[in-house]
């Protein structure tokens, strides 16, 4: 192999950024037709260290919007993805993680970023605590039913908002303070699957999100180096149709706005008040009783592999 292979990437970022994100390490959890193609594209821009962290299968359907073939259905997603990164980047080495995260939360304590790519409310939920409890940045991603276009943001623990913060002020009504006053979260609003995207959009349109959440993650793996971007705000709202995002403007298909989501003092899992009560009462089982069924302990796969 060609000794020159990431000449393309250095001369974009510069040498010294490259070599920097190559010490980088990163977790991607959820690899379905988002998380897979943010995997495949860090891995393409220089990260070369991953956890991959997904319990499900490839199945016949997921190949139109997948990074796999027809060739991998009944493969584990975690076990594709992660064989197509060293594919793409021979110097990557990747941990592949067969379970779901609540069983597996050692596995993201040496990453220096999470990739959240599920697209469960509650799960997403649950990773904001654990990001919060082990002090680690998180990029988000949510696609709009029928990949009407989509939102993207960086948290970073107690810096800004956290995902629950974020979501009460982005997805309004999605949490509140109970009506008995006991202030505990409510996910009442969202629908049973707990995710946004009831109806999925076509893969070139979840494409474009997942691009701009792996965008932004690399971004925010190379703060303070020279090739790292000051972006606008801390949230990007795109469009891929025409949607309202804000009331009576109509934002063009293709296009996209900033917001910066401010941290809500009151938050019950970050908010000043409930930070040390927060890891005691919300905890992982009482926060994903309703949205996530947590299923036996799953058979699990976890392979170092190194090129
Ligand atoms: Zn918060």
């Amino acid at each position: 192999m060609s000794s020159n292979k990431w000449d393309r990437v250095e001369r974009l970022l510069g040498v010294e950024t490259l070599n920097f994100l190559k010490t980088r390490k990163v977790a991607v959890i959820g690899l379905g037709s988002g998380g897979g193609f943010v995997a495949m594209g860090l891995a393409m821009s220089g990260v070369s260290n991953f956890v991959l962290i997904d319990e499900d299968v490839i199945e016949a359907h997921n190949v139109v919007r997948h990074v796999a073939s027809y060739h991998d259905i009944g493969r584990p997603k975690v076990e594709v993805v992660s064989e197509l990164i060293q594919k793409q980047n021979l110097d990557a080495t990747v941990k592949a993680v067969r379970g779901r995260i609540e069983q597996h939360q050692d596995a993201i304590d040496d990453v220096d970023l999470v990739v959240c790519a599920v697209d469960g409310e509650g799960a997403k939920f649950l990773i904001n605590d654990l990001c919060l409890k082990k002090n680690l940045k998180a990029i988000y991603a949510g696609v709009y039913e029928r990949g009407e276009g989509g939102d993207v943001t960086v948290i970073k623990p107690y810096d800004g908002p956290c995902y629950a913060c974020w979501a009460s002020t982005l997805r309004e009504g999605y949490i509140h303070p109970s009506p008995d006053g006991s202030n505990e979260l409510d996910y009442g609003l969202i629908n049973d699957q707990g995710t946004l995207d009831a109806e999925p959009g076509l893969w070139l349109h979840v494409v474009r999100v997942a691009a701009t959440q792996a965008d932004m993650a690399l971004n925010t793996l190379i703060e303070g180096m020279p090739a790292h971007r000051a972006l606008p705000g801390n949230t990007v709202i795109l469009a891929n149709g025409e949607i309202e995002v804000f009331q009576g403007h109509r934002t063009l298909p293709y296009s996209a706005e900033w917001v910066t989501i401010e941290r809500n003092p009151a938050c019950l899992v970050c908010g000043s008040k409930h930070m040390e009560a927060a890891v005691e009462t919300l905890s992982l089982d009482a926060l994903g009783s309703d949205m996530i069924t947590l299923e036996d302990e799953d058979e699990v796969e976890e392979n170092d592999r190194r090129n």
